[in-house]
């Protein structure tokens, strides 16, 4: 091998192995993205898995949860004032708006399902 072809093959695998790392990073980020949407996804069920654990034992909020649990009653409320406080500045026409049975949110005229826990309406 003389000295240029030698210098050549140097040069191209250089040339190959930045190629390489490009596409492990690109690999890399690909799977890392992967990762992030599942841990988004479980995250999302965990919330939901919350919320139904919090519906199912409002009335009776378990010693473990009890700080948690009031502190979501206490947000609820904080909500139930702003959305009278809403209700107030729209004014006058106060048409009472179905609440929900699971929540006590009030929800949409004719609604299927509460826009707030989920829960049947009706
Ligand atoms: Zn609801």
């Amino acid at each position: 091998m003389g000295f240029l072809s030698g210098l050549g093959a140097t040069i191209s695998q250089k040339g190959s192995e930045v190629a390489d790392k490009t596409k492990k990073m690109v690999e890399t980020t690909t799977l890392n993205g992967n990762v992030n949407d599942l841990n988004k996804a479980i995250n999302k069920i965990y919330q939901e898995i919350g919320r139904k654990y919090f519906e199912a034992n409002r009335e009776n909020a378990p010693e473990a949860y009890a700080e948690e649990f009031g502190q979501i009653e206490e947000k609820m409320k904080e909500i139930d004032s702003l959305n009278e406080q809403i209700a107030a500045l729209k004014g006058g026409e106060k048409k009472e708006s179905p609440v929900c049975p699971s929540c006590g949110q009030a929800v949409e005229e004719g609604a299927a399902f509460c826009a707030h826990c989920g829960a049947k309406i009706g």
